[in-house]
């Protein structure tokens, strides 16, 4: 595995937050041509955070590898986190936790009957985790407060915010952009005019965007929402990458980044969170026609929709696939984590 590259740029970093290593750095960027043809792009680039982890890949990998990190450093033996029944992040969470030997828990508040949620009621208890599952948004309050604060073992447990929007979360995203910067450099890819990122509470676009910054590449990022606009939005990834900016000057980085500009698109959300729609099942469809990489409703089809128009014809676009390759299978995570 390469060293970090945020590491080589913030050396500072490492005394106040020492990441786990979760992630096979860096992950590959695949060239699309048959999509780009489909889609009237100019180029189409993939980067592979679907293949973050073999065990269990995808964005929330990158999350984790600094909220651990944190956590073990602070002595935690448990970690707690929240989101939907088919939350990605829970499921990693409970993967990377077995892992490494902490107790995790979390709350599942409700959601459509997706994949994901028959998936994660079947893989999370078979991972050991401890769920508190809501049928209702009222119930939702209580049940965060017992799941934070309860405490396991005499502690509390460490908590990982939901859909890892904060900055330790997006410290593990900056290295995927600083990948992407090196690739640019070394010129395994040629310059790209777009990043399109699905979108949730933006943990992921800030990280990629601030990093791309701070490699001194203001390259657009085109970030597609995919939950509802009460919880996200551009003020809140600007946010979220200022206070990450923050902390980095704490650690010693003093270089100006060079911002791009962010295009926020709120048009292929609908018709609700994890809710497909006809454009949507059509990019499904012309992946798995033209390519190789497993597609989901919530996030990646929904944002791929969005090549179907003509917003981004005959530009070149790297779209990053936050979507996990695999799903993680329980019995040899367990014997992984037993040996
Ligand atoms: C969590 C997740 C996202 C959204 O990431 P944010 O950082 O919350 O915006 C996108 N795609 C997939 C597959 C995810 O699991």
């Amino acid at each position: 595995m390469t060293a970090r590259l945020l590491t080589a740029m913030v050396p500072g970093l490492d005394a106040m937050y020492k990441p786990v290593d979760l992630v096979e750095r860096p992950t590959p960027i695949s060239h699309e041509t048959s999509l780009a043809a489909r889609w009237n792009l100019q180029e189409l680039w993939i980067k592979r955070d679907d293949l973050s982890s073999p065990i269990y890949g995808g964005s929330k990998v990158r999350n984790l590898e600094y909220f651990f990190g944190d956590a073990i450093a602070k002595g935690a033996t448990s970690v707690a986190t929240m989101g939907p029944l088919g939350s990605h992040q829970v499921l990693a969470t409970a993967t990377f936790a077995r892992i490494h030997g902490l107790h995790a828990r979390a709350l599942l508040t409700p959601q459509p009957n997706v994949h994901e949620a028959g998936l994660n009621k079947r893989l999370l208890p078979a991972l050991g985790m401890e769920l508190l599952r809501c049928e209702r948004f009222l119930d939702v309050p209580m049940a965060f407060l017992r799941i934070r604060y309860r405490r396991h073992q005499g502690q509390r447990p460490y908590w990982i915010p939901p859909g890892s929007h904060h900055p330790i979360g997006v410290l593990g995203v900056i290295e995927g952009a600083l990948e992407i910067a090196a690739a640019i450099k070394s010129g395994e890819l040629p310059m790209i005019d777009d990043i399109v990122v699905p979108t949730g509470t933006c943990a992921t676009a800030s990280g990629v965007w601030l990093g791309l910054a701070m490699a001194g590449l203001p390259i657009r990022v085109v970030a597609v929402r995919m939950v509802p606009m009460m919880i996200t939005g551009p003020g809140k990834m600007k946010k979220l990458a200022m206070k990450t900016l923050a902390l980095l000057r704490q650690a010693g980085y003093t270089k100006e980044p060079q911002f791009g500009e962010i295009l926020w698109v709120d048009d292929f959300a609908a018709p609700g969170y994890g809710q497909s729609n006809a454009d949507a099942d059509e990019a499904a469809k012309e992946v798995a026609e033209a390519s190789n990489f497993r597609t989901e409703t919530t996030y990646i089809s929904k944002t791929l929709a969005m090549f179907r128009k003509s917003t981004l014809q005959g530009r070149r676009v790297l779209f990053w696939n936050t979507y996990s390759a695999v799903d993680p299978d329980p019995s040899t995570i367990t014997a992984k984590a037993a040996a």
